[in-house]
């Protein structure tokens, strides 16, 4: 039995649903959002305590949003953003419907069946809003481990992580941080550190989004990248919210042994690799070209006399990381932390456009199947795609691709 019958089912209030959803009551489509837990669930429960967004103010701009943040070069707390979420979507009246779980997903001779927890909804479309950082992406020999383990998504605070040193692996943006946090919270911290990239909080007095955001690196689209793969998977840059820079040589300073990529593990023993000085070099080479970029467009906008004058981060400089065989009893460690991302999960979509890797084949949000959308992948047209202020454009496409169907069906 159909419960009730919808123009456009969304699923996932996180920003990317909420984002759609201002956009579809813009242009009069009767829709509703289907949310498993709380509006903005993943920012409340499955981020640390102390997270700020990487992101300033300024670059929070949601569809229609009305809110004019007091301090546009601030960095917003996990909670404030909930806040905002919530406000902005009480500012519509978006029709979400909390604590309703998406069980499964098909295709019908005139739409879509969307099968919940609250009964069986039947649409012409649905939006797939549930999130990139869906599942925590952790290496399959994790279960050869024989100590405690906790992935990013469920570390809130020092306190509530298991006494003793912990092993934190990864070395993006969260790694960098959790790492930096419990070090300062006086626990023995080892780093494993691969393919990273270092960045600058800012740059000749501006921040580095700003940069970004002026040398048209946020805007550029698959089309204008050489290698979309490679873009889609570039590790995050290692940034925290907040003035102080992080990174490396930083985090040596304040304690934290770093130590070459984690390679496998059995019981107690864990196999780190020897390039974490290599790697450190190639994110140092890869952070100096960008710099390069910022002074170019700089000097080509006529802008040298108005900016600061550019003062280059020193080199990371690593003594003897730790490599090979390490015994994590030996050295007191009781913990690994797993920084090491998260992966899209659809274990409910029964329509099949998947990828072999499991990842939704789609062009600005259009997938194969008419009808069926996505918002919120990375790089999923512009490189900003996937944070807050990049998804409200591609939900505009998508309202705009679905107000034209409904047109064309009336026509
Ligand atoms: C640690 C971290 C820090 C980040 N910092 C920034 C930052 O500073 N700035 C920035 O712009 N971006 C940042 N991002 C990236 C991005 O903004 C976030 O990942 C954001 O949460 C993505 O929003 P979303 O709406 O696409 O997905 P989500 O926030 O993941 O929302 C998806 C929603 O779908 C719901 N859902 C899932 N499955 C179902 C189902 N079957 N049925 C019903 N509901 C379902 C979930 O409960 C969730 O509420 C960060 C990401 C992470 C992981």
């Amino acid at each position: 039995v159909i419960v009730d019958r919808y123009d456009t089912i969304v699923i996932g209030a996180g920003q990317a649903g909420l984002a759609m959803s201002r956009v579809l009551s813009d242009r009069g489509v009767d829709h509703v959002v289907f949310e498993r837990g709380r509006l903005a669930e993943r920012w409340r429960s499955e981020r640390w305590d102390s997270l700020r967004l990487l992101t300033p103010n300024w670059m929070t701009r949601l569809p229609g949003q009305e809110t004019v943040r007091t301090d546009p070069d601030g960095f917003m707390t996990k909670d404030e953003l909930v806040g905002m979420l919530e406000s902005y979507a009480g500012s519509f009246g978006a029709p979400v419907r909390e604590n309703v779980n998406v069980e499964s997903v098909s295709r019908t001779r005139h739409g879509y069946e969307v099968l919940t927890d609250a009964g069986r909804f039947a649409a012409h479309n649905v939006v797939i809003a549930t999130g990139q950082c869906a599942t925590p992406s952790i290496p399959a020999f994790a279960d050869a481990l024989d100590v405690e383990q906790m992935h990013s998504a469920r570390y809130r605070n020092p306190a509530t992580t298991p006494p003793g040193g912990v092993l934190v692996v990864g070395a993006g943006a969260s790694g960098l941080q959790i790492a930096g946090e419990l070090r300062d919270a006086g626990r023995d911290v080892v780093l494993a550190v691969g393919r990273h990239s270092r960045a600058v909080r800012s740059y000749r007095g501006m921040d580095l989004w700003w940069w970004l955001d002026r040398i048209g690196s946020l805007s550029q689209t698959v089309d204008e990248v050489e290698d979309i793969e490679a873009a889609r998977s570039a590790p995050s840059l290692g940034l925290s919210g907040g003035d102080r820079d992080i990174d490396l040589g930083t985090l040596r300073d304040r304690g934290v042994v770093v130590a070459g990529r984690l390679l496998g593990a059995a019981g107690r023993v864990v196999d780190f690799d020897t390039n974490a000085v290599a790697d450190a070099a190639v994110a140092d080479t890869r952070l100096a070209r960008l710099l390069d970029r910022f002074d170019a467009w700089a000097a080509a906008e006529g802008l040298d006399s108005e900016l600061a004058p550019g003062s280059r981060p020193r080199p990371v400089v690593l003594d003897r990381p730790l490599s090979g065989p390490v015994d994590l009893a030996e050295r007191g460690i009781g913990t690994v932390l797993w920084a090491t991302g998260y992966g899209p999960s659809y274990p409910w979509l029964r329509v099949p456009v998947l990828d072999a890797r499991g990842e939704i084949v789609q062009r600005r949000g259009e997938t194969a199947s008419p009808g069926l959308y996505v918002l919120g992948l990375r790089f999923q047209w512009r490189r900003d795609s996937h944070f807050l202020d990049g998804v409200g454009r591609d939900a505009e496409h998508v309202g705009d691709h679905i107000a034209a169907r409904r047109a064309a069906a009336v026509a």
